[in-house]
């Protein structure tokens, strides 16, 4: 409890910069991060008492808001069960179907403990399937923090201006090539030149602000990887449940090889999962040489949390959700106009001159939104029409 000097230490001596992932130091935008102790719905509470409207979203898994209470009797239902087992449970079949139902593309998968994971474990898969090394990503999309997907990474990578992070060794990152989003050109030049084990795409990039992909861009990344041999990789664990049920390639109508979820899928529990054909997902250990394995793998009270969340997520949900974005784009839109609001969905970036001024008019009017202009703002069902009118208001003050 105490340090050396018998005082209490702060979360400023015990964490790199105060906290557990970089972006929550709020050095892009200035000023004390809030310490947040509770929420519910669409609220926070900082320790001083402050309410919020959080747009935050704990960044994705919270499209029902905070502390639903479906989810949370399925957490305590969960609990009570004991667990985990260090063997399988009826929770992981459970949520496992309600994945496989959702998304066409995926006929087996392994959940594994966050996003991260699942981007290490599928490029493992890919190469192992192609018995190529080589993987290709995009400039300022971010998969999680494995060693080859470290170049060039959006998020907290961007927010801090990071071309690549100290640590990873040379020979890893020169497995890696980066190219830009949205020009199929430089995919099919990269393509031509090297032996390309698998693209890795955000089908929506969540982690450069939000960026749509252009017109036929998704299609024109199945065709040339189809040509070359190489797989297609849908990261969705930010788009998988939440621009529409099925992801991002429900809305685009494009089918990948492999698709890695996370977030929603543990409705805030920690959790990843990577999945696609049977035949692919069957060179994974036990039954091919693959190697890849989880403690905590299909922990239980995720399963059950997610489980929940999913639940929850009917049509009526995904139209509220539009309707609420659309309010928000729309609102921003007026109260910033030399900004430019990005939306799909409940997923929205305002690009602005300067993101740490409209952060600050945001806290000091009681709205969370994320602390860098790259990270995309949140909404959840538990959102009302008021509180999207809250933002727009505190935008345009
Ligand atoms: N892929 C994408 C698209 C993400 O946005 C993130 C995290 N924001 C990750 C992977 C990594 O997930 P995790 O933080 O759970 O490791």
């Amino acid at each position: 409890m105490s340090g050396m000097a018998g005082r209490l230490l702060s979360a400023a001596d015990l964490f790199p910069g105060g906290v557990n992932s970089p972006v929550r130091a709020y050095r892009a935008v200035g000023g004390d991060p809030p310490m947040i102790v509770r929420g519910a719905g669409s609220r926070v509470w900082d320790a001083q008492g402050h309410e919020y409207i959080d747009f935050v979203g704990a960044y994705g898994p919270l499209i029902a808001g905070h502390a639903h209470p479906a989810v949370e009797n399925a957490i305590r239902n969960a609990a009570a069960n004991g667990g985990p087992f260090g063997h399988t449970s009826p929770a992981e079949v459970e949520l496992g179907r309600m994945i496989v139902d959702a998304f066409p593309s995926i006929e087996r998968l392994r959940f594994v403990c966050s996003g991260t994971e699942a981007a290490m474990s599928a490029l493992r898969v890919a190469r192992a399937a192609t018995n190529r090394d080589l993987i290709l990503k995009f400039e300022g999309s971010y998969h999680g923090h494995s060693d080859a997907l470290l170049a060039k990474a959006g998020s907290g990578m961007a927010t801090l201006g990071l071309p690549g992070s100290a640590g990873v060794p040379a020979a890893v990152a020169a497995t890696t090539l980066v190219v830009p989003f949205n020009d199929l050109d430089a995919v099919d030049a990269a393509l031509d030149r090297h032996r390309v084990a698998a693209v890795i795409v955000e089908p929506v990039v969540a982690n450069a602000g939000v960026v749509l992909p252009l017109d036929g861009y998704l299609e024109g990344l199945r065709t040339l990887t189809r040509r070359r041999g190489t797989l297609l990789i849908f990261d969705e664990v930010i788009t998988g449940f939440r621009v529409a049920r099925g992801g991002a390639q429900s809305v685009f109508g494009v089918t990948p090889d492999l698709t890695l979820l996370g977030k929603i899928i543990g409705g805030g529990l920690p959790i990843g999962a990577y999945g696609g054909r049977a035949e692919l997902m069957d060179l994974v250990a036990p039954v091919g040489p693959v190697y890849q394995a989880g403690t905590l793998a299909g922990h239980p009270i995720a399963m059950a949390a997610g489980a929940a969340t999913l639940q929850l997520l009917d049509d009526a949900a995904y139209a509220r959700l539009e309707l609420l974005g659309q309010r928000l784009e729309e609102g921003l839109a007026r109260a910033l106009p030399r900004g430019r609001i990005v939306r799909q969905g409940s997923l929205l970036t305002a690009f602005v001159d300067d993101f740490p001024a409209l952060h600050r008019r945001f806290r000091s009017a009681g709205v969370l939104i994320p602390p860098s202009q790259f990270e995309a703002w949140f909404i959840s069902t538990a959102h009302a029409e008021q509180d999207v009118d809250r933002a727009i208001e505190a935008a345009a003050a």
